[in-house]
């Protein structure tokens, strides 16, 4: 069973991110990137298939610029066996990705998709679920557990208030949470091996697609600052200002 992950290149999560003084979106220049937090969860699901015999090969995708080939390169540390670069300059949409995603997945025939649940940069959640429908496959989404059995996959969801278990047929998608596992510290000696892996390139236009955005970004701007609150001196006082001042009881 071909196993593919996508892995998104997104800045760093400990990097405190600006916006740019025009609202045109956030400040990337000089700024530390990474794999999405949840895709390395995701190709660390797929390497551990691989481990315990349930996969044959695992694939990577990034749809990007140039430089998510250091991304891939992070997802062969961890145990890809392959790489594949979508390469363009374009802002990409989740409907794009998943466009694009679908044509890899028409080309490399996996029996099983991994996606994380949401990239951190724009916290769209949608690239697993559309890639779904686009492709007419049962999806798992929020995965804190994957049993591989034959044909059918059992997942464990998370949802409101508890767990979901459900079953599918592959090919399926399955996109993944916090809880699924902890990623691998990535080995300098993986680091090395992973230089030798091959890594594909491929432009949107090779499968006749149109990354360009549909949808108009109007503004991006920073939160508002939270006002200082007040302390009181005990609960009657609270009771008062809850009363008079908040007027929300
Ligand atoms: P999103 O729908 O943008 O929150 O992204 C959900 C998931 O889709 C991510 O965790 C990735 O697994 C995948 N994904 C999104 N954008 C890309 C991209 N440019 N390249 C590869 N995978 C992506």
């Amino acid at each position: 069973m071909k196993v593919m992950t996508a892995v998104k290149r997104v800045v760093d999560y400990n990097v405190k991110v600006r916006v740019k003084a025009d609202e045109s979106g956030v400040d990337i220049g000089n700024v530390k990137m990474s794999m999405n937090p949840f895709d390395e969860i995701a190709v660390e699901a797929a390497t551990r298939l691989k481990e315990a015999g349930k996969a044959t090969e695992v694939i990577a995708v990034s749809c990007g610029l140039a430089q998510s080939q250091e991304t891939l390169r992070t997802a062969l540390a961890i145990g890809a066996d392959r790489g594949v670069l979508v390469e363009t300059d374009a802002e990409l949409q989740p409907l794009a990705v998943a466009k694009l995603l679908k044509a890899v997945v028409e080309k490399e025939e996996p029996q099983l998709v991994i996606l994380g649940k949401q990239a951190i940069d724009d916290d769209a959640g949608q690239t697993g679920q559309l890639l779904a429908a686009l492709l007419d496959w049962p999806q798992a989404t929020f995965a804190s557990n994957i049993e591989i059995d034959g044909d059918t996959a059992t997942v464990t969801r998370e949802v409101d208030g508890g767990l979901e278990v459900i079953s599918l047929r592959l090919p399926a998608i399955v996109t993944t949470d916090l809880r699924l596992n902890e990623p691998r510290y990535v080995t300098l000696p993986n680091i090395m091996k992973a230089k030798k892996k091959a890594i594909e390139t491929v432009k949107p236009a090779d499968f006749g697609i149109d990354p360009s955005p549909r949808l108009k970004t109007l503004k991006i701007v920073e939160p508002p600052v939270r006002k200082a609150g007040v302390k009181v001196p005990d609960v009657a006082t609270l009771i008062e200002k809850l009363k008079t001042e908040a007027k929300v009881i």
